[in-house]
């Protein structure tokens, strides 16, 4: 059962997705004015983790995550620069995507960009107009906070003890705030300003306002109500109240029922900021650190609590990561190395602890998405792996038990976007291998490699209980896949045809 910690209702919650077996997840992208840094990254690599360990866990994900492309930033950055505001985030929106690739973070399902939704937004400010949540002034639409009573539920904020967040002045040097009927009051949509990007709407040329964005293309992309919707602790208010507010008021319907937020990147204990001097963009950090390395220092600290970034940690985290990855070279050499000699292995109790890790592990991940507790179980099988097979010659009878060692190590690691290579991923198998090794072997992955160990595996031990039917079954289900077992002194090695 998974639990997830819900900003809103301030506990962890059991998940129970609106549609069996499928999860809808939005989380906020970036404001493409600039080179993502590292803070920016912890929050995607903390969601891409997530979103794999649903995956993983066998939820049929669509993941959303919108670019915004048309802001007060990226027109000022265009101004300074003497380019357009599309040039200025067609050439950050392409860095983005090429720093989440190096980060090892997936593509959304859906990247939606602002601009490109233009209707969507139109037509949730109509909605909100005609149910008279919503006003014009000269262009300007604004939302009205206290047409909405519910407004500060998601931040824990009263609505009487609020102060405007919003004090821009317009092109005419009029103060926004004497043309709002209230001072809590957001615009959702802008008049265009000379010179600025703008679209043809109701109320003449404008363009939407950035809270506006995130709440017509999660409605338009995944439906209202949806499982998930996350972002950094920062953007809790005003960002993520007024999306509530907006699209609650619009559809008369819940939002998103878990709100998960992540926290922020600290460096040498203070926070990130360009005036300290101490601002580190993610593609200069991935200049000089494997991206797996950066991924693991995050992963030891939980997603919600404040992480602290430093070089001594980032030196800590290469050689936590090398254990392991040592650790599955000395299995991939003790198997490869086997020799016919009496087992100098505890193998019964190992081949329980194969099989605990990977529970402990799901139980573990399953509370709020603790990877730190997830990562403590991996050390302590690691540990004992080493103390057990480091600088042994084994026998062969320990290869399968090894094996199983080998690929839930892999599996588990790759839950977390930490690819641990070894020669044994080189063969391409087909993916019809992975529903055969559900089948057959209760396998909940998704890697045609661990499909193969697994279901070895499985084999192994249907002949070890003289279940010959399920070790047929086995071997004959693969053959018709193309995969050929051999047994071999070494233990059962495939081939494909
Ligand atoms: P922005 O482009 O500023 O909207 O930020 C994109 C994402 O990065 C948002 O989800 C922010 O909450 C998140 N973010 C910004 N600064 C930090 C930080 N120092 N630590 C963690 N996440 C951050
Ligand atoms: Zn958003």
């Amino acid at each position: 059962m998974i639990k997830i910690y819900n900003t809103q209702t301030h506990q962890k919650e059991k998940f129970q997705s609106v549609e069996l077996g499928k999860i809808g997840m939005y989380v906020c992208g970036p404001t493409v004015y600039n080179y993502i840094h590292i803070g920016n990254a912890r929050t995607f690599i903390s969601f891409d983790v997530i979103r794999r360990y649903l995956e993983w866990r066998g939820f049929k994900v669509t993941f959303v995550q919108n670019v915004t492309d048309v802001d007060d930033k990226i027109i000022n950055k265009a101004k300074e620069e003497g380019r357009t505001p599309a040039e200025v985030a067609a050439e950050y929106t392409k860095a983005f995507i090429d720093d989440m690739h190096k980060a090892g973070v997936k593509d959304p399902d859906i990247r939606p960009k602002a601009t490109e939704e233009i209707p969507a937004m139109i037509e949730l400010v109509e909605d909100l107009i005609k149910g008279g949540h919503a006003y014009e002034v000269e262009g300007d639409v604004y939302f009205s906070v206290r047409s909405f009573p519910e407004y500060g539920k998601l931040s824990g904020r009263n609505i009487d003890e609020m102060e405007s967040g919003h004090r821009e002045l317009r092109a005419d040097g009029q103060g926004i705030e004497d043309r709002k009927r209230d001072p809590l009051d957001f615009a959702v949509w802008k008049a265009a300003k000379p010179g600025e990007p703008c679209w043809d709407s109701p109320w003449g040329k404008g363009r939407p306002g950035w809270h506006l964005e995130c709440s017509a293309m999660s409605r338009k992309y995944l439906g209202l109500p949806f499982d998930i919707h996350g972002g950094g602790a920062d953007l809790v208010f005003p960002h993520h109240e007024n999306e509530v507010a907006q699209s609650e008021a619009a559809c008369g319907c819940t939002f998103a029922n878990y709100w998960i937020h992540g926290g922020m990147l600290q460096i040498n204990s203070e926070k990130m900021s360009k005036s300290l001097g101490n601002f580190l963009l993610l593609r200069d950090v991935l200049e000089r650190t494997r991206p797996e390395v950066l991924r693991f220092l995050m992963l030891q600290t939980h997603y919600r609590s404040p992480l602290d970034f430093s070089d001594e940690r980032l030196a800590e985290a290469e050689a936590g990561l090398s254990r392991i990855e040592n650790t599955v070279k000395n299995l991939q050499w003790a198997i490869e190395n086997a020799q016919d000699i009496p087992s100098p292995l505890k193998t019964k109790p190992l081949m329980a602890q194969v099989k605990d890790t990977r529970n402990e592990f799901i139980v573990t991940m399953d509370d709020d998405f603790n990877t730190a507790g997830a990562l403590g179980i991996i050390f302590g099988f690691v540990n004992d792996l080493n103390s057990q097979i480091a600088g042994k010659t084994v026998s062969i009878t320990d290869v399968p038990v090894l094996r199983g060692a080998y690929a839930v190590l892999v599996e588990l690691m790759s839950v977390f976007g930490i690819m641990l290579e070894g020669e044994e991923e080189e063969v391409q198998y087909p993916d019809a291998v992975v529903p055969l090794a559900k089948e057959l072997a209760g396998y909940t992955g998704a890697n045609p490699a661990q499909a193969v160990s697994v279901l070895l595996d499985c084999r192994t031990e249907a002949r070890a209980n003289k279940n010959w039917a399920l070790a047929d079954q086995v071997r004959d289900g693969m053959k018709e896949l193309g995969l050929i077992i051999e047994d071999t002194p070494q233990g059962p090695r495939v081939s494909v045809e």
